[in-house]
């Protein structure tokens, strides 16, 4: 406000001076301030509306502003938002439940982001083959993105981001995706678990094939190696079941998850079977914001309405956005799950800015534009946001 008050500039104007000045620069921002929000659309400081099909990078899953998941939100907060888990919370046991069962697991660490989760699968991992006297390393793929955290870093299989932090966490090894034989040449007596997204987001929204995936399942189930999914991104219906890895017909052993949970609030969860589910014990693994009564409370309002017929709703959108963007001349190819699609063009920024001057939010990832629209987007909206896409692409 110092600015603001001195220089007589907008306000717009100030807070990228201060964001400038106060902020360390870890991101390249769009030229945009958004300050409002409702269903799937954002407002900039100047009043123009813009569709959004980026949803906070997965996040706002049932858009902006949604009412049943606002009162909810505000109902625990005039109520009480931390305890700790020092005590119990409802809450937290309640989501747990529900979670649990969507999901088809056991039971549930609560943290408060997809890297915090991927920690505690790491550690659990770590734990479980230590506590039999075996090796504790994993194997994670080429291209794939775990977090920033150092252990998660170390995880992610991309030699652009192992620099600068020496040094890095011992005990992961990276192997090419969809190369079985790699894999198998890889694991040896040190393996604890593989560790993998099914559909690879920031490495381009690359979806990995269902024979591999389905033999990777087999062969490490025959070793009592640890399947580990990191639904972080492709978790919360995103990819138009509850979770992707329903359409591989696998069961992890450890699923993570985080994004799109509680639709805005942070909130991270690590999710066990039956061979997991005692693995961590007291003393060894805790978060003091973790299962947050307000992120618990949000994200019960989010889950609840993502019930099958939203689910299915995204495989219908999901089609009618993949057909539209392939009789698009630019388009080289379309890729992805559900409402998590990756366009493969010359040159994806390029077309990211052109779609933010027309109003139209999307993403990147890898080289490729990247789209994560709201779940609960309406028809009119999505052919709206598609119109000015394919314009862009055509
Ligand atoms: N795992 C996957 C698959 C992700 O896509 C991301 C973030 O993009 C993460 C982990 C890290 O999540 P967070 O940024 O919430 O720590």
């Amino acid at each position: 406000m110092k600015v603001w008050a001195q220089c007589s500039i907008n306000m717009a104007e100030n807070t990228k001076l201060l964001d400038s000045e106060y902020i360390v620069h870890t991101y390249a921002r769009q030229d945009v301030t958004f300050i409002k929000g409702k269903g799937s659309y954002l407002y900039d400081d100047k009043g123009k509306r813009y569709i959004d099909f980026g949803a906070g990078i997965a996040v706002n899953g049932l858009g902006h502003n949604n009412k049943a998941w606002v009162d909810a939100v505000t109902k625990q907060i005039k109520t009480i938002a931390h305890t700790s888990n020092l005590y119990y919370s409802e809450p937290c046991a309640i989501l747990a439940e529900k979670l649990c069962k969507k999901a088809g697991m056991k039971k549930v660490f609560f943290g408060n982001s997809g890297a915090e989760a991927n920690e505690c699968a790491i550690k659990c991992a770590r734990k479980y083959a230590s506590d039999k006297g075996k090796g504790t390393d994993i194997i994670t793929l080429v291209n794939s993105f775990h977090g920033r955290t150092m252990a998660t870093l170390t995880a992610t299989g991309q030699d652009s981001l192992h620099k600068f932090f020496d040094p890095f966490v011992g005990g992961f090894k990276y192997v090419e995706a969809g190369k079985l034989d790699a894999l198998k040449e890889a694991i040896d007596d040190n393996t604890a678990a593989v560790m993998f997204e099914l559909v690879q987001g920031e490495g381009g929204v690359v979806a990995l094939d269902k024979n591999y995936v389905k033999q990777v399942e087999e062969y490490c189930k025959s070793k009592d190696i640890l399947l580990i999914i990191d639904e972080v991104q492709t978790g919360n219906g995103r990819t138009g079941t509850f979770y992707a890895y329903e359409q591989y017909g696998i069961k992890p052993d450890i699923l993570t998850t985080a994004k799109g949970l509680a639709n805005g609030i942070p909130i991270g969860a690590c999710m066990f079977n039956e061979k997991t589910e005692n693995v961590l014990t007291p003393g060894t693994h805790g978060s003091t914001f973790g299962a947050n009564l307000v992120a618990c409370a949000g994200a019960i309002a989010t889950i609840d309405q993502i019930d099958d017929a939203l689910l299915k709703d995204v495989q219908r959108k999901s089609e009618i956005i993949k057909e539209a963007l392939l009789k698009c001349s630019k388009v080289k190819s379309v890729s992805g799950l559900g409402l998590m699609i990756g366009i493969e063009v010359d040159d994806a920024k390029k077309v990211l800015q052109k779609c933010l001057k027309k109003k139209l939010v999307v993403l990147t990832a890898h080289d490729r534009v990247r789209l994560l629209p709201p779940l609960n987007i309406d028809d009119v909206t999505l052919n709206k946001g598609l119109y000015i896409l394919c314009e862009v692409l055509k």
